[in-house]
């Protein structure tokens, strides 16, 4: 019987636990903040940023919400940022991606302060996590991992494959896999054999952003399918990157679309802000 993996369920598993310490630092006396700065009208981010402050709401955290113009300069955006960066209130920062194209992704994730970077993009807090020193785990590869250990999923001495080399997922997913003890293969539009490589996985995870790619003759039977996709389907419904329907026949276990990795993703956010909120009042 394929296991169907419920990331709604695992989701509210940890940000429970996540609202147990927001409530606990205020018996302290501390609020935990998180600033979503969010450009333009770009129709995906703006239900991105509404699903973070409902989770923020649900949690008690308190959320800054900056909604800038699609016309905002560098300029402007690198002074809120600043702002931000000293404002006392605020522990974490998230500058909602993709921006539009005029401004430079570069400049700006580079010039919010490391210690409230709770996406995990600085390159500071990526070259922590290729040492496996973090303080904060870029949060869908996270979510990821915390699915696999909710579900007793033992990444150790397992075939992982990951599909998708993008700084935002394939990387750190296969980082945070190889420090967990898989042997990790990355895969991307270059690769060739790209059929016999998946199907050499005991954990196939698909970070790709094309409909239903990955199909049930690339999988192992048996083996653990994550689909990281979220993608629009011809029908207009949302659909991951995996042919789930025919898929789940094969695999053991599976993540659907919706409902899978996309609720961990927020609920990592969460607790990196919460991290944040430690960092800055205890670890001074
Ligand atoms: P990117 O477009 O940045 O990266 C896609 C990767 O897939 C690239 O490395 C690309 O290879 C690879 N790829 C494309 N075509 C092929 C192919 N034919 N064969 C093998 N590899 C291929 O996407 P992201 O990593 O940002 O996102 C991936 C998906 O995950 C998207 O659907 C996105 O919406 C979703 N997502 C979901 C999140 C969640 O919370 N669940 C969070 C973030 C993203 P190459 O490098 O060679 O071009």
């Amino acid at each position: 019987m394929t296991k169907i993996i419920n990331g709604k369920e695992i989701s509210a598993y940890l940000k429970n636990k996540i609202k147990d310490e927001v409530a606990a630092l205020k018996q302290n006396n501390i609020n935990v903040g998180l600033a979503v700065i969010m450009v333009g009208n770009n129709p995906a981010s703006k239900v991105y940023v509404a699903n973070k402050e409902k989770a923020c709401e649900q949690l008690g955290i308190i959320s800054y919400k900056y909604e800038l113009p699609e016309d905002t300069t560098n300029e402007q955006l690198l002074e809120l940022i600043q702002k931000l960066n000293s404002d006392n209130n605020v522990n974490g920062i998230l500058c909602q991606l993709p921006l539009p194209n005029h401004l430079d992704e570069k400049l700006i994730i580079n010039s919010i302060n490391p210690e409230k970077d709770v996406d995990a993009f600085h390159p500071q807090n990526v070259g922590k996590i290729m040492i496996g020193d973090y303080d904060y785990l870029p949060c869908t590869p996270a979510g990821v991992i915390e699915m696999l250990n909710y579900e007793n999923i033992d990444i150790t001495s397992k075939n992982c494959v990951v599909i998708g080399r993008s700084n935002i997922v394939g990387k750190p997913m296969a980082m945070l896999l190889l420090h967990n003890n898989g042997t990790v293969t990355i895969c991307h539009s270059k690769t060739k054999n790209l059929k016999e490589i998946c199907r050499s996985a005991d954990i196939l995870v698909a970070a790709i952003g094309k409909p239903r790619f990955v199909t049930a003759d690339m999988v192992k039977p048996g083996a653990v399918v994550i689909d990281v996709g979220i993608n629009r389907c011809e029908d207009g419904k949302l659909c991951g990157d995996v042919d789930f329907e025919n898929v789940q026949n094969v695999a053991s276990a599976i993540t659907p679309v919706p409902g899978g990795v996309g609720p961990m993703t927020i609920a990592l956010l969460m607790k990196n802000t919460v991290t944040a909120a430690k960092k800055m009042n205890f670890n001074k």
